[in-house]
């Protein structure tokens, strides 16, 4: 699978998506201001909207920014999500769209045009539902999980978590070229989304940062990136690539509502069923995980090298 016309639209750096960001007549999220913990969530008196409200990012998913929303406004995160009417045991990244996240904006003096991506994404995903349903990571508890590029981490003016990073067929950074971490290396947690930072265990001990690990407060950008060229060696055969490139066309075709193949030329999102069956996209929460291409014996021969990189004949 190749991306429609305009394929790159994901390709923007993620460590840059900051820079699109505006400040939508809320403070910027700083997670210092938020000491009064327990205080009903504030409003300004004259428009009744809340106040002290973080910046949404360009690519951020709800479920990162009603995170950091709760630890801006000193609230609970369970009292937040009553406040906006949004059940506690959905997934959020999913279900607040439409009418219902128009009121959030409302409520938040945000503009019309706030989460838009992430928006789009998914009534792409809804509208090709139930192939679309397995796309995004979640966890046991049906919970929105991220993987994430600890060098875009590190880079962000504001911390957050780009929707793309929900996506199992998102697992290599472009801008970097490395693979996407699935949980904290130092303790094992997985990131998941919203949570209530205040009571995390990383919290509790004074880590109010998005940007580091809520199990043990590791920062997530200390980590050492999985990157796939190691001097001259590539550690990713020509096919794992190919599968790698797909995962990010996916975001692409989701964005646009169509995909452009060689064979078939442009289609219709439906398509995606038949390329996923074909094995061209990544797969399974754990194939090309970063311990799996740590761990792997990089062919030594001039010979297998060669083979390693080389198309397959089909
Ligand atoms: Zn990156
Ligand atoms: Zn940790």
């Amino acid at each position: 699978m190749t991306p429609g016309p305009s394929r790159g639209f994901f390709t923007k750096s993620c460590s840059g998506l900051a820079a699109h960001s505006a400040d939508w007549g809320g403070t910027r999220a700083d997670s210092s201001h938020c000491s009064d913990r327990g205080h009903a969530i504030a409003m300004t008196s004259s428009s009744q909207r809340l106040a002290n409200v973080p910046c949404p990012q360009l690519f951020e998913a709800t479920s990162c920014w009603l995170t950091r929303l709760a630890l801006s406004q000193g609230a609970d995160l369970a009292e937040l999500l009553r406040f906006l009417k949004i059940p506690g045991n959905t997934d959020v990244d999913r279900a607040l769209l439409g009418p219902h996240l128009g009121d959030v904006k409302r409520v938040c003096g945000l503009p019309s045009s706030a989460f838009q991506v992430q928006e789009r994404l998914m009534h792409s995903l809804n509208s090709i539902s139930p192939i679309g349903d397995k796309f995004l990571l979640t966890d046991r508890l049906r919970r929105p999980k991220f993987r994430y590029c600890p060098v875009c981490i590190k880079s962000m003016r504001v911390p957050h978590f780009p929707i793309h990073w929900r996506f199992g067929a998102w697992r290599w950074c472009p801008e970097h070229d490395c693979l996407l971490e699935s949980n904290c290396r130092s303790c094992g947690r997985p990131i998941i989304f919203p949570t209530d930072i205040f009571s995390s265990k990383a919290g509790m001990q004074g880590c109010l940062l998005i940007n580091h690990c809520l199990g043990c407060g590791a920062r997530l950008s200390g980590e050492k990136p999985c990157y796939l060229q190691i001097g001259n060696l590539r550690r990713v055969s020509w096919y794992e690539e190919m599968v790698l490139a797909n995962g990010r066309a996916l975001l692409s075709a989701l964005y646009h509502g169509y995909f452009f193949t060689s064979a078939t030329g442009i289609e219709d999102l439906n398509g995606l069923k038949r390329i996923e069956t074909y094995g061209l996209l990544p797969s399974g929460e754990h194939w090309m995980s970063v311990e799996n291409v740590r761990n792997r014996i990089i062919p030594d021969s001039a010979e297998t090298r060669v083979r390693w990189r080389s198309k397959p004949d089909y």
